[in-house]
């Protein structure tokens, strides 16, 4: 059953101390990512929370991989919120805090047409701010966001404070 499927998800979520700096515990997803039946798992587990959402957004970087096989799995389109530089035409660009320093997102032009339903997933739910610029973004854009899915979020951090009325959809916690 999905409880036992998730339980080994859990098992191959490798965390690896002080990195990508001293303090933080990185939670590594590869090893879900390269098992067939934990990333078969995983998509059809957050596909299954989409709702009715027409498109799924996949968060740069590990979020296109888990946002491309949930979109496939529930029989939508996918589209890229990615990094500052990398779209060759851009819709909408949104800068938000880091612990150090700021990022930009970037919403594709033409994709995304107002009153869109859309569903955000990302590998990991942090602090947060990257989740909230990428609803923020596409909000501005006039899309509707159905949800945001997680493989896991990091309780500790409070980051479903920043996403506030969206709904939250988290695999596992810890
Ligand atoms: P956030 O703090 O929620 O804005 O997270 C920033 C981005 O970095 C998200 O896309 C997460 O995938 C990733 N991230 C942040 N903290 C971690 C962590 N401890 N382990 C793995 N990924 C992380």
């Amino acid at each position: 059953d999905s409880a036992v499927e998730l339980d080994r998800v859990a098992e191959l979520v490798r965390s690896v101390p002080d990195y990508p700096q001293p303090g933080v515990l990185f939670r590594d997803i590869t090893p879900v990512l390269a098992d067939g039946e934990a990333f078969a798992t995983v998509a059809t587990e957050i596909a299954a929370r989409t709702g009715e959402a027409d498109v799924v957004v996949g968060v740069e970087a590990r979020g296109f991989l888990l946002g491309a096989a949930v979109a496939l799995v529930a029989g939508v389109g996918t589209v890229p919120v990615r990094k500052a530089g990398k779209l060759p035409a851009v819709a909408a660009s949104r800068t938000y805090d880091l612990e150090y320093g700021t990022a930009t997102l970037e919403l594709p032009a033409g994709v995304v047409e107002p009153g869109t339903r859309v569903y955000v997933v990302d590998d990991v739910l942090a602090t947060g701010g990257t989740a909230a610029a990428a609803c923020a973004l596409l909000t501005d854009a006039g899309a509707e966001i159905v949800g945001f899915g997680t493989l896991l979020e990091l309780t500790a951090l409070d980051g479903r404070a920043k996403l506030d009325g969206v709904r939250v959809d988290a695999l596992l916690s810890g």
